[in-house]
């Protein structure tokens, strides 16, 4: 989203992504659906490049809408096509002009006089050193300020890794909703407090499932997932279904060599509860994996610190900034980093905002940070790693890099208010 809205203010971009497809974990992990572009009164709070991918995935069969959550958590969700996604975000890509160099993987930094001089990238052609004005921090990880030196948040507690465990989703195709929402509406002890049981009953949509309590408890020790709920949601397509139950625990994401362990906890655990539901869940009798994403999917790595570090109140209570360049309402959710469990909080009444400062790493220049890295407490990245939020960030930090190359201002130099009436230009609710 940070090169097509840079390229689209103007910008001459170079957009370097490890994987051969835009998209990250929404694509690469196939962390599905979107949560949420609305508020709990059901205003939209989020819209810009987000809803513009949402429109054209929906004209080619590739998303739905926005769609009522049926856990009651939110209130609206966003079932997308992670293959789809990738042909729309690539065209967007395209289409804006910003130059794309796939298959890279950003390896170092070179800083000179607290700024960005270069980047060092590895491929297959080899070895190359990428020079810009301004770069964007959108590795989810922050490689790009960590490796240029910024601090970084303490994320362990004596010894324990504090940052949310990661998760290898997987769809199901063959799935009959029928008897699954019928168990649901005669069980509702069985799941989620917040469920839209009512509604259910008088024929809204089944979108989303988080239960199964008794059921669960029952096996999942034996299946040795460490998850106190079954998690799924409806895809697109009507036999479709989304786990979200998975869990690997006190693995860093953004360590290789943890992170090889946790794909291969990931798609064990992906065998056993697929076939566990196959056998033991009405409507799973004919289910089957249709698809297992590239990679496992990573909640929490590295936070950098910012000139303003969002936290829990900022957003229960509505936070809001001068410099504010994205809204949002989602919750506090987190998912525990160790243990079963699941911590929430109350989302705010209307939304609260992200400053711009989030994106600014203390210590480096040219460098504006957007996604699930940005400066918050883990609190406040337990609402703001949400994806439709990731994606106004990254539309903020590439219209903010072609102001600052435009106006030869460092990114903590330019008006606010500018940025803001630009990103109203492009669509953005801010
Ligand atoms: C299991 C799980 C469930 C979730 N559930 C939901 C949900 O239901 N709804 C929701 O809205 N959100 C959900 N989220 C949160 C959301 O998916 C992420 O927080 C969000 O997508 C993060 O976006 P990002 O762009 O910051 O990072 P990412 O999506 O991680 O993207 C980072 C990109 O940078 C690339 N990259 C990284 N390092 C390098 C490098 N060194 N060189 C080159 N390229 C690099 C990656 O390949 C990737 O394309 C979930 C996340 C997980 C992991």
């Amino acid at each position: 989203m940070a090169a097509i809205a840079a390229a689209r203010a103007g910008a001459k971009v170079l957009c370097v992504e490890r994987h051969p497809f835009p998209g990250g974990s929404s694509t690469a992990a196939m962390v599905h659906p979107w949560l949420s572009f609305h508020n709990k009164r059901g205003e939209q709070v989020l819209a810009g490049l987000g809803q513009e991918l949402v429109d054209r995935l929906q004209v080619v069969g590739g998303a739905l809408g926005h769609l009522r959550d049926s856990i009651g958590f939110v209130h609206s969700l966003t079932p997308f096509d992670p293959d789809l996604t990738k042909q729309v975000m690539l065209q967007m890509l395209v289409e804006s002009g910003a130059q794309l160099l796939l298959h890279t993987f950003i390896s170092g930094v070179e800083v000179e006089h607290g700024s960005v001089k270069a980047i060092r990238t590895v491929n297959k052609s080899g070895e190359q050193r990428i020079e810009a004005r301004v770069f964007i921090d959108a590795t989810g990880d922050a490689d790009i300020a960590y490796r240029g030196g910024a601090p970084i948040q303490p994320n362990r507690k004596d010894g324990k890794l504090m940052t949310q465990p990661l998760t290898m989703n997987f769809r199901l195709s063959g799935v009959d909703w029928q008897p699954i929402r019928r168990f649901v509406i005669d069980n509702p002890d069985e799941f989620h407090h917040e469920t839209l049981f009512e509604e259910l009953k008088r024929g809204e949509e089944l979108t989303a499932v988080s239960g199964y309590f008794s059921k669960w408890r029952e096996v999942n020790e034996k299946l040795n997932v460490p998850r106190d709920r079954l998690l799924f949601f409806s895809g697109v397509r009507g036999d479709e279904c989304y786990v979200n139950t998975s869990r690997v625990t006190q693995l860093d994401g953004a360590d290789a060599f943890d992170l090889t362990q946790a794909e291969i906890e990931g798609r064990r655990q992906v065998t056993v509860i697929a076939d566990w539901m196959h056998d033991h869940i009405d409507g799973f009798e004919s289910s089957f994996i249709s698809a297992i994403p590239t990679q496992i999917g990573v909640r929490e790595t590295r936070r950098i610190e910012g000139d303003y570090n969002l936290n829990q109140d900022d957003v229960v209570c509505g936070a809001k900034f001068e410099d504010a360049i994205a809204r949002s309402a989602y919750p506090v959710d987190i998912h525990a980093p160790s243990g079963s469990g699941l911590v929430t909080s109350e989302a705010p009444d209307d939304w609260y905002e992200i400053p711009f400062r989030c994106q600014l790493p203390r210590g480096l220049e040219n460098l504006i940070v957007a996604g699930r890295c940005i400066s918050a407490t883990h609190e406040g990245h337990a609402s703001t790693r949400l994806t439709p939020t990731c994606f106004a960030m990254g539309q903020a930090a590439g219209v903010a890099a072609a102001q600052s190359v435009q106006n030869r201002q460092q990114p903590r130099e330019l008006d606010f208010q500018r940025l803001r009436q630009s990103l109203r230009g492009q669509g953005a609710i801010v």
